[in-house]
């Protein structure tokens, strides 16, 4: 017989030791997948919203875990970042990325493919030197490889501004993902120089509707505009949207209205298929 607390206080303790092995058990099967390079890339298309041509792509991670599964990078992400396996599954991405390339820039020599950095590897110079050796041995000029930094990214990385710098001095176009969410407010945008702002969906799904942020679009296109940034939506999913968005000098766009992430394979037959149009 035990006293009511007692019995409470095991339950707890046994939820939560299950709680801890099932995540540590994930972790060490997003561990061996990374080591095992099981990770894919998905390429989502990037386009000039005035003419509908492909410009780029953002290469988007995917872990089939088992057949037929697919663990969100939502979810895995920021697996990796709190157990030290951010840096090897960016160094797998740029890799597969860098593989995919050599037959993509056969078919469309100025593509861009732009890679989602996270904050740990903007803290040191270390992936500039990986990204610099891996791209000499597979011949890809910097140029077609874009960076995406968020300003969660160098708000906690004190070096940030000092890599994007590198980057960019090696011939990388930076690219500030999820424009507009950051907490950092806008004065880095004056301490150091970026390429493009990706103005993030959430801005993006209020145009055109009544929403009482639905205002705040405007705002955020044009910062961009008065610091001569180019910008790229994310999310567009409608006509409506990319009317819009070409009304306020929005140059590029990327969603599901062009095209949803895909394999490198329906990667090039989307290509393919934009060159006989
Ligand atoms: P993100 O960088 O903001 O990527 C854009 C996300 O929006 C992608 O989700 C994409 O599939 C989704 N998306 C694009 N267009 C549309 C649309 O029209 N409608 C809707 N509903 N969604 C759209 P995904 O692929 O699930 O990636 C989620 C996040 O995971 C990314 O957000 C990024 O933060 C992270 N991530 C993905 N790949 C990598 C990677 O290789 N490295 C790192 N560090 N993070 C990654
Ligand atoms: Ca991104
Ligand atoms: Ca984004
Ligand atoms: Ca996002």
């Amino acid at each position: 017989w035990l006293p009511v607390g007692v019995v409470l206080g095991l339950a707890i303790a046994a939820g939560l030791l299950m709680y801890i092995r099932s995540r540590s058990s994930l972790v060490g099967q997003l561990r061996y997948a990374i080591r095992r390079r099981q990770l894919q890339v998905h390429y989502q298309p990037i386009v000039d919203l005035a003419t509908r041509r492909c410009i780029g792509a953002e290469a988007l991670v995917r872990w089939p875990q088992a057949r037929d599964v697919m663990v969100r990078p939502d979810v895995f992400v920021p697996l990796a970042e709190d157990n030290q396996l951010i840096q090897p599954l960016t160094d797998l991405v740029l890799d597969l990325v860098c593989k995919d390339m050599a037959t993509l820039l056969q078919l469309r020599s100025d593509l861009y493919v732009s890679i989602n950095l996270a904050a740990i590897d903007l803290s040191t110079d270390r992936f500039c030197a990986v990204l610099k050796r891996t791209l000499a041995a597979c011949s890809i000029e910097p140029q077609r490889i874009a960076i995406e930094a968020t300003e969660r990214g160098f708000m906690h990385a004190q070096t940030a501004v000092g890599i994007i710098q590198q980057l960019r001095q090696m011939g990388h176009r930076v690219l500030i993902d999820d424009f507009g969410t950051g907490y950092s407010g806008l004065s880095y945008l004056q301490t150091f120089q970026v390429d493009v702002l990706k103005i993030d969906k959430s801005f993006i799904d209020t145009v055109g509707t009544e929403a009482a942020t639905a205002s705040v679009a405007p705002h955020i296109v044009e910062i961009g505009h008065s610091l001569h940034l180019k910008m790229i939506a994310e999310g567009v999913e409608s006509e409506a949207q990319a009317a819009w968005l070409v009304a306020h000098g929005v140059q590029s766009g990327q969603g599901w209205l062009f095209g949803k992430p895909m394999p490198a394979q329906a990667f090039l037959d989307y290509l393919n298929n934009e060159r006989q149009r």
